[in-house]
């Protein structure tokens, strides 16, 4: 730790652990992180698998953004999806995604894994992005595969008639993301896995580490002898086996990290 960072660490809550993991990161040379929901909430956005939180306050999430609820009965899903398109469409990334940002920009690390479907990272100007659940930037027509853009989506439900149509086929669209009962992209997994396994420092931020297969990530990377390192509040199953773990506010952490790097 160079004077300057022990000097904050003594100022401020968190920064020693941010110092630590400063270093790793310096130190490493195939880093990558995933993120999960606890990167978005302080753009505005519960974690929706927190129970009694926003729209889905009372009903079941399992089971209204269920792939079978948009095939059976597209109308209920959109009124329920709707409302939380309408939620994301206008939200914006924080200083915790702009630090990724950053660290992507200064070489510092590969690739950015998320659990995210809210877009941020792509909006703070991460570029090696991989979406595994998806991303709401897109809907898509079943029958042509025509893709629509959110923000005509969201016209189309505040339009009110019914769930949002593919303009050519007046088919009912799906969001471009992974609903309950779906399979994951094969091809964004295959990649994340074959980064998590090379990876020499895998920072998770904002995940509890309990939704597969995301959850399985940090574990290729300990198997192929890398280091963890946790940015999240609560505990995760790989507590025990993390080199560093900040469990302060995550703007707060991931901001004392890029400083500590010198930035
Ligand atoms: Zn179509």
């Amino acid at each position: 730790m160079t004077s300057s960072a022990a000097g904050r660490a003594a100022a401020t809550s968190a920064p020693s652990g941010a110092a630590a993991l400063a270093d790793l990161l310096a130190a490493s040379e195939r880093a990558v992180v995933l993120t999960g929901a606890g990167i978005s909430v302080p753009s505005g956005i519960p974690d929706f698998r927190s129970p009694g939180t926003g729209v889905w306050e009372g009903v079941d999430p399992m089971e209204v953004a269920h792939v079978d609820a948009w095939r059976h009965d597209p109308e209920t899903f959109w009124r329920f999806y709707g409302e939380r398109f309408a939620m994301l469409v206008d939200k914006r990334p924080n200083p915790a995604h702009e630090a990724i940002a950053a660290l992507e920009r200064d070489g510092r690390i590969r690739a950015v894994i998320t659990q995210n479907v809210d877009r941020l990272h792509r909006a703070a100007g991460t570029e090696r992005l991989l979406e595994i659940h998806g991303s709401i930037q897109w809907s898509i027509c079943p029958r042509c595969g025509g893709r629509t853009g959110i923000e005509r989506v969201v016209e189309l439900l505040e339009a009110g008639d019914g769930p949002p149509l593919c303009g050519d086929c007046a088919v009912a669209l799906k969001p471009d993301v992974v609903l309950f009962g779906e399979m994951l992209a094969l091809d964004t997994m295959a990649e994340a896995e074959r980064l998590a396994r090379q990876a020499d420092l895998m920072v998770c931020v904002g995940s509890s580490l309990v939704v597969h297969p995301a959850a399985g990530l940090p574990a290729l990377t300990l198997d192929g002898g890398g280091t963890l390192a946790l940015v999240t509040q609560g505990e995760t199953p790989y507590d025990g086996e993390a080199a560093v773990k900040l469990d302060g506010d995550v703007v707060t952490e991931l901001t004392a990290v890029v400083r500590a790097l010198g930035h």
